[in-house]
């Protein structure tokens, strides 16, 4: 019988990520303890303006948001026009990482499939949205939506460490900040986040788990989420990671005053363009074809994108749906 007090033996891609998200208490970065301040005068000074003449208010910016209206404007408009519809592809993240969740508090060594099962009857149960879809599947499609968020668990179980209780793991995090007189709303929601901040010294973690290749989008998803926190606690997190389940491999980028100072320009920039992107008054948006054009729900009707599709699907990479 296994010992639950015993120290679980990693194999060689847990103790790679145990390796590189660790770090001792002199290795981690402490930051002043005005810098939250700093960055909220900042931002609202340069936000004021351009929240005061949007048309309709309050705003949310997510980091979806700020991807698409720095890769394609017209993504980002269609995906504002577009009814969401669950579908087995989508549903699965929201299965994986409710399972995830559920890992983190779950005693002993739990079967990825048990965790899987538990996370779809637990959001069955919701009477809206994905317990919706989930109460309408088949046997069948039940089956393979299942099987597919096995896959992202059982692919986390093997390559990442056991969650240690003492490294304060915390799954489906929100972040959220409200500025300009509550007139816009930033919020996020982190995967995993492993670790605390000791004062002003950064110790937390952030984790985003990905399937599909690596985008240099992740890297600024995850920047989002540090400012977030930072005008959250006032104190940084140490380290950014993209974690590729399919590789097992961390992409790590720590986390600097810089790093959140370009991240709040790109979030101002980004707001600029949606304040003239919406409303009675807005302009045409910009195309820029590129891999969003996959799943971008004008790819129908828009000229550039299918221009872009028709070029060999095996030069394209796979959309990232976890
Ligand atoms: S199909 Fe491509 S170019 Fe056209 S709007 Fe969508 S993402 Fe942009």
């Amino acid at each position: 019988m296994t010992d639950l007090h015993e120290p679980p033996k990693l194999n060689p891609a847990q103790q790679q990520v145990t390796d590189d998200l660790g770090a001792k208490r002199h290795e981690r970065p402490t930051f002043r303890d005005d810098l939250r301040d700093e960055l909220r005068f900042e931002l609202e000074d340069a936000l004021d303006p351009l929240v005061a003449a949007a048309d309709p208010l309050p705003l949310s910016v997510t980091k979806r948001d700020l991807a698409l209206l720095h890769s394609c404007e017209a993504h980002y408009v269609a995906d504002r026009q577009a009814e969401f519809a669950w579908t087995v592809p989508t549903a699965r993240g929201s299965v994986a990482h409710k399972a995830i969740e559920l890992l983190v508090a779950w005693k002993g060594h739990p079967v990825p499939l048990d965790l899987v099962d538990e996370a779809m009857a637990r959001l069955e149960a919701d009477e809206r949205g994905i317990g919706v879809f989930l109460q309408s599947l088949s046997e069948a499609e039940r089956a393979e939506l299942a099987g597919r968020a096995n896959d992202f668990v059982a692919t986390f179980l093997e390559t990442f460490p056991p969650l240690n209780r003492r490294w304060v793991p915390v799954a489906e995090s929100r972040v959220r900040a409200e500025l300009c007189d509550d007139n816009l709303t930033l919020q996020g929601r982190v995967d995993l986040s492993l670790g605390k901040a000791d004062g002003t010294t950064a110790g937390k973690v952030l984790i985003d788990l990905k399937t599909g290749r690596p985008s240099p989008i992740h890297a600024e998803d995850l920047r989002f989420y540090a400012l977030l926190e930072t005008l959250k606690l006032g104190v940084p997190p140490r380290l950014l990671v993209n974690y590729y389940l399919e590789s097992g491999l961390p992409r790590r980028e720590s986390v600097t005053e810089d790093l959140l100072w370009s991240t709040a320009r790109r979030l101002v920039d980004a707001v600029g363009k949606l304040v003239e992107l919406i409303g009675p008054g807005a302009r045409s948006p910009t195309t820029t074809p590129g891999p969003g054009c996959r799943w971008c729900p004008a790819a129908a009707t828009c000229a550039d994108g299918r221009r872009f599709l028709a070029r060999d699907e095996d030069e394209l990479p796979e959309a990232d749906d976890i």
